[in-house]
């Protein structure tokens, strides 16, 4: 498979075809930043034509990053009516905070900086760094990964495993306009190599592609429960009292509050003779030893929280799953 002239192929096809989108208006480097910002948040489990309307209006209600971290919650909430997830507007307050108090006003270059700012994980970081720095990531969505699915025609589970499609996206290798690059693939993928019919005439990688040449456009989605994880949480009490924390280390019920947890090994999970639940998420399947200690170990982040406030505070379901089992020791 002849990579060397991947970038230039993709790109041009990009340049001819491209959609006008509001965030990719030619601007200055600074509301580069802020138009991916928004954008990047607002496109978060929402399609772009429903994006758009609401991306005009939102700038132009709040400029830049500064009006943003100024601006009232509930007015941000409802300049975000109808688009639904509201923990992202929320969020997105937060992040401009933090860039106005700890970055003057800008986005970080840092990829474990950017991961640090609410709402923001692994996707959104590479989408940053790409599209405001230039910077030569290519953030696997929903579309690269169908790309590479289908020009290596990978069906297998292990081939279509998240550890094997980060390998095979080098097939993708680097150009110098990273920005336009990582875009470019992505909307490949959105409007040519689409989920039911790829429109592979209008497609610049037919001649890189074992799905073109077989026929064969069926895309193996990985069987989401099969992925079973063990984890221990521990319960700390104190005066009817329990210690959480603020999520910063799993990818999954980030920045929500947790009780704090370590991963385990399946051996070590059918070894312990403790309370265990099963909480299903919508990526894997967590199977969790309850173990209540009671030496107290508070990290970073970590505070008590009171049992008769545990449902007035607003904590995830699974926390609160945890906290009713506790119930029936
Ligand atoms: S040739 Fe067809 S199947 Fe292959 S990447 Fe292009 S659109 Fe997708």
């Amino acid at each position: 498979m002849q990579k060397s002239n991947i970038p230039n192929k993709i790109l041009k096809w990009y340049d001819n075809n491209k959609r006008k989108l509001p965030w990719r208006k030619k601007t200055s480097t600074k509301n580069r930043e802020y138009f991916t910002l928004v954008s990047e948040f607002m496109l978060q489990q929402t399609q772009v034509k429903t994006v758009i309307p609401y991306f005009e209006s939102f700038i132009k209600k709040f400029p830049n990053i500064k009006s943003l971290a100024e601006a009232n919650e509930q007015k941000i909430i409802k300049n975000w009516e109808g688009l639904g997830y509201y923990s992202r507007a929320r969020n997105l307050k937060k992040t401009a905070i933090k860039l106005l108090k700890e970055f003057n006003g800008r986005l970080p270059k840092d990829l474990e900086k950017l991961k640090s700012l609410p709402g923001i994980g692994e996707y959104t970081s590479r989408s940053i760094l790409a599209i405001a720095h230039n910077k030569p990531y290519i953030p696997m969505d929903g579309n690269v990964e169908r790309i590479l699915k289908r020009v290596f025609l990978l069906k297998k589970e292990n081939e279509i495993s998240k550890e094997n499609l980060i390998k095979k996206k080098s097939f993708f290798a680097t150009s110098k306009r990273s920005n336009d690059y990582a875009q470019a693939i992505m909307e490949i993928g959105a409007l040519v190599c689409k989920p039911i019919l790829p429109s592979c005439i209008l497609c610049p990688l037919t001649q890189n592609c074992k799905a073109y040449k077989k026929k064969d456009f069926l895309i193996k989605t990985k069987n989401k429960f099969n992925k079973t994880k063990y984890f221990v949480a521990n319960v700390y009490e104190h005066k009817n009292k329990y210690l959480l924390i603020k999520n910063k280390k799993f990818n999954f019920l980030k920045n929500l509050v947790i009780f704090p947890m370590t991963e385990i090994n399946k051996e070590k999970f059918k070894q312990s003779a403790r309370k265990k639940i099963n909480v299903k998420m919508s990526n894997m399947n967590m199977k969790i030893i309850i173990n209540k200690n009671n030496k107290i170990k508070k990290a970073k982040g970590s505070f008590f929280l009171d049992e008769s406030n545990v449902n007035k505070y607003m904590l995830p379901s699974f926390t609160k799953k945890i906290f009713n089992s506790l119930s029936h020791f």
